[in-house]
């Protein structure tokens, strides 16, 4: 059980961040919920979580894209046992016309941003003994696809980061690993098809058929709840000597 551990789960309003967070408070952890606007739903997202599971959730405003944001997001929450870097934006557009403010935009947000809150993150974690970094990365961290440079090299990116702070932390009570998740439709995939139906000239279903299920050889998408009970693995006594690796939920998309 969780109980006792503050996780703090970075763009969890939505999609994966908030199934993960649902799935750290199942088992007993208190948690953080994050996105950078500051609504009453945000905040009556986390008040029902935390009834749901019997735990405290809190929502802190903090916007993944600016580095003191990202640092004082963890020193607001005060604790931070378990840290779930997962905010992140997407963008399709080929290399030669990919906007700059895009590509700046993806890797402030999808790798930065998991530099400034481990480090601010890691002294927390040391003072407690005991701290678990998990970062959603993607199976695009471990491939690539066309018309997806900022994703793919912010993703590749945090894998390398995953490594790097499990390096540093060898020795002590913390672990730092990626999840990669293959497909799994939350909003940010439902806010590809009508780009990639252009692209491709395709319809809705051909698009997610043919295109993004097209790697996934389960012709199935991966769920939220999935990302969530691996991220509750990785935090159990039986991931203790898991660290600096990557952990594929994708449906076989890597075994291809
Ligand atoms: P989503 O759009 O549902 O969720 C993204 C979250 O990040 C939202 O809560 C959003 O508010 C938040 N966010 C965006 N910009 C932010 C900012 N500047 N500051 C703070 N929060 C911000 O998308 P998702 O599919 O749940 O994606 C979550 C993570 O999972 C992302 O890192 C994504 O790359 C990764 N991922 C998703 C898939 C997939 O198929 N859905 C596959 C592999 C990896």
């Amino acid at each position: 059980t969780l109980s006792g551990k503050t996780a703090v789960i970075t763009g969890s309003n939505s999609g994966i961040g908030l199934g993960v967070a649902h799935e750290l408070a199942r088992a007993g952890a208190d948690v953080v919920l994050n996105s950078f606007t500051d609504t009453d739903e945000d905040h009556k997202l986390a008040e029902d979580l935390g009834r749901e599971h019997g735990v405290t959730a809190r929502y802190i405003k903090a916007d993944m894209s600016k580095p003191d944001a990202c640092r004082a997001l963890v020193e607001k929450a005060g604790a931070c046992d378990i840290l779930v870097n997962n905010a992140g934006i997407q963008h399709i557009a080929p290399i030669d016309e990919f906007p700059l403010e895009k590509w700046d935009a993806i890797i402030a947000i999808n790798l930065s941003s998991a530099f400034h809150t481990t480090a601010a993150a890691l002294p927390l974690m040391r003072k407690a003994g005991w701290g678990r970094i998990v970062n959603i990365a993607s199976a695009h961290g471990l491939t690539a696809s066309p018309y997806k440079a900022a994703y793919v090299a912010a993703k590749h990116g945090i894998v390398g980061l995953t490594k790097v702070t499990a390096l540093e932390t060898a020795r002590e009570p913390i672990t730092a690993n990626a999840i990669c998740p293959g497909y799994v439709l939350t909003p940010l995939v439902e806010a590809q098809i009508p780009d990639t139906m252009e692209k491709y000239g395709m319809d809705r279903d051909e698009v997610i058929e043919k295109v993004m299920l097209e790697r996934q050889p389960s012709k199935e998408f991966a769920t939220v709840e999935q990302m969530g009970g691996t991220a509750v693995f990785l935090c159990s006594d039986a991931a203790a000597q898991i660290t600096g690796t990557t952990i594929s939920v994708d449906g076989g998309w890597t075994a291809l």
